[in-house]
């Protein structure tokens, strides 16, 4: 579904990463992994278009992802992103969240568009929500309509940048039980994050990023418990 390759990215004089190839296939779940820095959200970043790649290309769905207005706008609806600090609308309600790209952006008819959102909303757990604003939910349930919300324009391939790191302790298990709804649902996922247990129980496979390049990549139990390489035995010793 995603297929990357060559991806060459720096920031001015700082070299972010260098002649990355990473494939993610349908209804995969991929986890990135790596050191602060290392380029995980930058990468992300780059498959939805929000950065540019200063070489390397990007397919998705066997279309290029061009900077072209367009093309670009295309791959965005069809790629939903998950933030670590859940950037939700704050003076609209979560129902008004979670309708307003499948109204505004797709020109989806509103009744419709209002009963699917009351589906994924119930999806989430957070059907008596509604009509509540942002400000007035604990950090879960945010990014709960947050994915909710990336959900509804139902997109091919979500992207989840750190999505629990934000939260309390004791709210990081509802998102990532979200998540591993989905990923039962046969989604496709590209996801960041440092729960070590999602990544065991959930990936099809890990990917390690460090030092500009993909250190290292394959099932959760070979790359967490086996590596292969020193330098990531280095990294998953400070991490699990
Ligand atoms: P973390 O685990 O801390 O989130 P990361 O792996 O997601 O790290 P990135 O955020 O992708 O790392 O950042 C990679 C490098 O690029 C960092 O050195 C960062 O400071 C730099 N960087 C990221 N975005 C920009 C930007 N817009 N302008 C300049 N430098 C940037
Ligand atoms: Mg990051």
């Amino acid at each position: 579904l995603v297929q990357i390759r060559g991806a060459t990215k720096a920031f001015g004089p700082l070299a972010v990463f260098q002649d990355v190839d990473l494939d993610v296939r349908q209804s995969e779940v991929v986890v990135l992994i790596g050191p602060s820095g290392a380029g995980k959200s930058t990468l992300l970043r780059c498959v939805n278009g929000l950065e540019r790649l200063d070489a390397g290309t990007i397919d998705i769905s066997g279309e290029r992802l061009s900077y072209q207005p367009g093309p670009l706008n295309r791959i965005r609806r069809n790629v939903g992103m998950v933030f670590q600090n859940f950037n939700l609308f704050p003076h609209m309600t979560v129902l008004g969240n979670v309708m307003c790209a499948p109204v505004k952006v797709a020109g989806g008819q509103r009744d419709k568009v209002r009963e699917e959102a009351h589906q994924l909303l119930d999806k989430v757990g957070l059907s008596d929500k509604c009509d509540a604003f942002p400000s007035s939910l604990s950090g879960g349930q945010r990014q709960r309509v947050a994915i909710a919300r990336a959900l509804a324009m139902r997109p091919q391939l979500m992207l989840f940048d750190e999505p629990t790191s934000a939260l309390d302790p004791e709210l990081v298990g509802e998102v990532l039980e979200v998540m591993r709804t989905l990923a039962a649902e046969g989604m496709t996922m590209l996801v960041v994050t440092h729960e070590m247990q999602f990544a065991r129980k959930v990936a099809d496979r890990v990917v390690l990023v460090a030092d500009g390049g993909i250190i290292e990549q394959g099932r959760p139990q070979a790359v967490l418990d086996e590596p292969a390489t020193p330098r990531a035995r280095a990294f998953l010793r400070a991490v699990l």
